[in-house]
């Protein structure tokens, strides 16, 4: 192996070591269990770290005996997997080649890294955001009615981490700014105080942040945005960082074409990045420029699919076809399952974007459900305008086979 140095190679390093086998978002408890034995086997400490309501366990690992330490937890929210396959390649990758590079048995020395991956497995399970409370475990900072809020408390009193890895999902449809870019890092520099106001770990956590948005630039060039900074006072990483160990935020979305792995690379990257950071004296040195002038998060700007100048046939009212645009959006689910599908706007689009696009100038478009409105199922039936069609057919789709089919947000039957 190299010596692994650039991000370049950090991302070679990950090609040829990761141990996470899955999508992402199929990873469940019973899974998770099988990556932590593969790290206790390579030599980790791998602990029971307390039990969810569902009574399922939660664990913490820990790498290296040095002074500064460093907390990261993945998966409060039970359907946002990314960064726990991440966070098992990490310590895999750090374990495997403590002996090996000389950089990473630095980092056995000075840092103390400890992260829980999945700290919500019930919701992990189901692929649902809250615990099986159904309470937000980030909104549970201060009130502490869960028991995996309590763990995250206790953890980080037990530790007193000088730096925390608050590690989320994203809407995949959120943009970087005024562009049309998906958003696919967000990063947030947690604050923690009320009147925003700054002290020394907030500006350093700021520098680590510019490390990271410089490593992934080299990937994913305009798709890094700033998450918004709006003060919490129920979230644990606004209280986390207002206890003493700043917190930083990185948000995963989503990049079109690309699959999960890709991204469980890039968190590698950003965590990899990031202790790199730490060890070799940059935080005191870095410019915090690359993360100060990131884009803020915006929505709204992009669907999964528009289809635009469609002639809209309702069927019952087909002696008044209207011509719009379509947008579409495709729900998170487990990459296992089809996520449904929902039409969320019709009208001129023209100000907006699709990651996937059609002109369906050249067809009628009828809603499958036979109604159109926000909230209806985003699948239709594409017919040529040159064709004659009787809309009051008993069964169309029978009668007259379409030229197009959109299902499930597939083409079951592509447009020519
Ligand atoms: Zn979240």
């Amino acid at each position: 192996m190299t010596a692994a140095q650039t991000p370049e190679e950090f991302a070679k390093a990950w090609d040829e070591s990761h141990i996470s086998d899955k999508p992402a978002s199929d990873v469940r408890h019973e899974d998770l269990k099988v990556y932590l034995g593969k790290l206790k086997e390579l030599g980790l400490k791998v602990e029971e770290a307390g039990r969810s309501y569902g009574d399922r366990e939660i664990y913490q690992v820990e790498w290296g005996k040095g002074p500064f330490k460093v907390f990261l937890w993945s998966q409060m929210h039970g359907d946002e997997p990314t960064a726990t396959p991440a966070l098992i390649d990490l310590f895999a990758f750090l374990e495997t080649n403590r002996e090996k590079i000389v950089w990473v048995g630095e980092m056995h020395n000075r840092l103390t890294i400890r992260a829980v991956p999945m700290l919500n497995p019930d919701g992990a399970e189901v692929f649902q955001r809250r615990n099986l409370q159904w309470i937000d475990i980030n909104r549970d900072a201060r009130s502490l009615k869960t028991p995996e809020g309590q763990l995250l408390k206790r953890l980080v009193d037990e530790f007193f981490p000088d730096v925390g890895f608050n590690l989320h999902n994203q809407q995949e449809l959120t943009t970087a700014g005024r562009s049309f870019n998906q958003a696919t890092i967000s990063l947030l520099a947690v604050n923690g105080r009320p009147d925003n106001s700054t002290y020394p770990g907030y500006e350093r956590n700021k520098r680590i942040c510019a490390e990271i948005v410089r490593a992934l630039e080299n990937f994913i060039p305009g798709h890094i945005a700033q998450y918004s900074d709006s003060y919490n006072s129920q979230a644990f990483g606004d209280n986390i960082s207002a206890w003493g160990s700043p917190v930083i935020l990185i948000e995963t979305g989503g990049y079109h074409g690309k699959g999960e792995d890709f991204l469980i690379r890039l968190n590698f990257i950003a965590f990899l990045t990031a202790l790199r950071t730490m060890v070799e004296g940059r935080m005191e040195g870095a410019d915090p420029e690359a993360y100060n002038s990131l884009p803020p998060n915006s929505s709204g700007r992009i669907f999964s699919l528009v289809i635009r100048n469609a002639e809209i046939v309702i069927p019952g009212k087909a002696d008044k076809p209207y011509i719009a645009d379509i947008g579409i959006n495709r729900e998170r689910r487990r990459a296992q399952f089809i996520p449904p599908v929902y039409v969320r706007e019709i009208g001129d689009l023209s100000n907006r974007k699709g990651l996937e696009e059609v002109d369906a100038s050249a067809y009628f478009v009828v809603p499958k459900e036979g109604s159109l409105r926000s909230g209806t199922l985003g699948s239709f039936m594409f017919y040529k305008k040159s064709r004659e069609v009787k809309w009051d057919s008993e069964n169309l789709e029978k009668d007259f086979p379409p030229d197009g089919i959109y299902l499930f947000g597939q083409w079951i039957k592509p447009l020519e």
